[in-house]
This record gives structure tokens, C-alpha cells and sequence, in this order.
């Protein structure tokens, strides 16, 4: 997500990592609009978000009204419901929309997500736990 920094963004799913995603772009002055198709959640996020909408992403008149197919980046960060990533991730495609990020919770997962036209696929545990080696390996490296 650096290329276009300032260009409004689009997360849908706000699980804890979709939420932490949303907020932080929000903080650093990206306009977002967030779509999750629980009430809940997206009520406990109202103001905090410059948009946010209740829908379910995997119908594409909903992602047509929201004014998806305008974003020039979305992030898919769906993971559990591995039908709804793909679906909502293959709708994205069909829209368009130039810069398509999707979160994968599984290798089969991600394979699928990059098959059907996702620009960047990311691994958000493993990716973690990378970095988190890293830091530990260095912090070891200042002991020895
Ligand atoms: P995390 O680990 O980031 O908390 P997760 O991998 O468990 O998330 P899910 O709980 O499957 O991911 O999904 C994250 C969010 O996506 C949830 O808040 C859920 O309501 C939302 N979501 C699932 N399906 C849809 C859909 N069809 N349309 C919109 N939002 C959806």
C-alpha cells in the first residue's frame, strides 16, 4: 500500500486485522472506506473511519453502490470465511479495481486468491511471526 499513498482505500472485512489495518491507514491520513456486513462491528467503528457501510461484500451490486469499482486499492481482509475472501476477491477483479490486496489464512488459500486475479496476496500470521524472528534474532545478537 505505498505506491498510491494518498488515494482513498477500501477494507473489507474488519476482523482484528482488518480493523487495525482500517484505523491505522486512517491515522496516517488515507481516506478508507471500511464494508463489513455485521452491524455490530461496523457500528463500533462509526467516526472513527471516514466511511464505513454495512453490506456483504459478496454481492456486487452492493460493492457497485458503496462506489467500489472507483477505488483504485481495496484489501480483501476476510479470512475465516474462505467463500466469502474469494468471492468478495473475485468480484474486486471483475470491478476493476486496479490494486487489489486479499489477506490468506492458508498456502491453498492464497494460491486461489493469486489465481483469480489478486494483485498481492499477504500472510498476516506468517508474515508476523517473520518479523518477530527478526527482532528476537537481533535482540540475541546484542547479547552475544
Ligand atoms: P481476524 O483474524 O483478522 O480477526 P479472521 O481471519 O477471523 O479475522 P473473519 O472473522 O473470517 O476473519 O472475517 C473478518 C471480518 O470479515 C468479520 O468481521 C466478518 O464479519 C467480515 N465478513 C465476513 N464475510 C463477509 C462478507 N460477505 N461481507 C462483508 N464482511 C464479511
Amino acid at each position: 500500500l505505498t505506491e498510491h499513498k494518498s488515494d482513498p482505500v477500501v477494507v473489507i472485512g474488519l476482523g482484528r486485522f482488518g480493523t487495525s489495518l482500517a484505523l491505522e491507514l486512517t491515522r496516517r491520513g488515507t481516506e478508507v472506506l471500511a464494508i463489513d456486513n455485521r452491524p455490530k462491528i461496523t457500528q463500533a467503528l462509526a467516526g472513527r473511519i471516514t466511511q464505513i457501510a454495512t453490506a456483504d461484500a459478496t454481492d456486487i451490486e452492493a460493492l457497485r453502490q458503496l462506489g467500489v469499482a472507483d477505488f483504485y486499492q481495496a484489501v480483501v481482509a476476510i479470512g475465516g470465511d474462505i467463500e466469502a475472501s474469494i468471492l468478495t476477491t473475485s468480484l474486486l477483479v471483475e470491478l476493476e479495481v486496479n490494486d487489489i490486496w486479499a489477506k490468506a489464512i492458508s498456502i491453498q488459500h492464497g494460491r486461489i486468491l493469486d489465481r483469480i486475479g489478486a494483485h498481492h496476496v499477504v500472510f498476516p500470521e506468517h508474515d508476523m511471526g517473520e518479523r518477530v524472528a527478526h527482532l528476537v534474532s537481533g535482540r540475541m545478537l546484542d547479547y552475544m
